[in-house]
């Protein structure tokens, strides 16, 4: 039944909406919720560390709050994306105001990088909004959902004992994680080693 409706919203969509990236031999690490000072520059450091590089679904109200981080993600060539100007409930409310959400943070991060954002990611994974379809149909962006969840969001930084472990992951999936808290960073210094062992390599997602 999830597949009927999945399926029936991607026909609407004009195939716009992503789940997974079937054709590609590697690993898509993604963080939404940030930038955040104290977390994104750590998870910056530690993906350096092992080459790896990956995709953050930034908030603009929030880069306009961590300018210089979220320059320091494109200067380090992770790909910047968009994640919403506000993410409250209210962005689902109209068409305009989904647009405006998605227009304006869009302007954001073109001034950072110079390129127009090919993705967004809809606050809370909601996708089968008419209102975000159209909008983003419009665009002409992607949306990009996952396909791998790391549940960091449902677990605190002291006990991590409900986040699944990404090492587990697959080649071609998309991995849900947050750079709003710092459960992330421990997350990667846990199982990025094993990604690495299991001769996995973590990419940004292509534009
Ligand atoms: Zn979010």
């Amino acid at each position: 039944m999830r597949h009927r409706v999945r399926s029936l919203v991607q026909f609407i969509s004009g195939e716009r909406i992503i789940w997974t990236m079937p054709r590609s031999p590697a690993l898509y690490l993604t963080f939404d919720d940030g930038p955040t000072e104290g977390v994104t520059d750590r998870i910056l450091d530690i993906l350096d560390d092992y080459g790896m590089s990956a995709t953050f679904f930034v908030e603009g109200k929030k880069v306009e709050k961590n300018w210089v981080l979220a320059m320091e993600i494109h200067r380090r060539g992770h790909l910047l994306a968009n994640h919403s100007y506000s993410h409250c409930r209210e962005i689902y409310d109209s068409y305009s105001r989904i647009k405006q959400e998605i227009t304006s943070t869009n302007h954001i991060l073109e001034s950072i990088t110079g390129e127009r954002p090919r993705y967004f990611r809809p606050p809370w994974g909601v996708y089968n909004n008419a209102g975000l379809l159209w909008a983003c149909r419009r665009l002409q962006m992607k949306i990009l959902l996952w396909s791998f969840d790391s549940k960091d969001s449902f677990d605190d930084v002291r006990n991590y004992t409900r986040t699944n472990r990404i090492s587990s992951a697959q080649m071609h999936d998309i991995v849900l994680m947050h750079d709003d808290n710092a459960l992330a960073v421990e997350i990667l210094q846990r199982e990025l080693p094993e990604i690495r062992r299991r001769n996995m390599v973590a990419r940004r997602l292509p534009e």
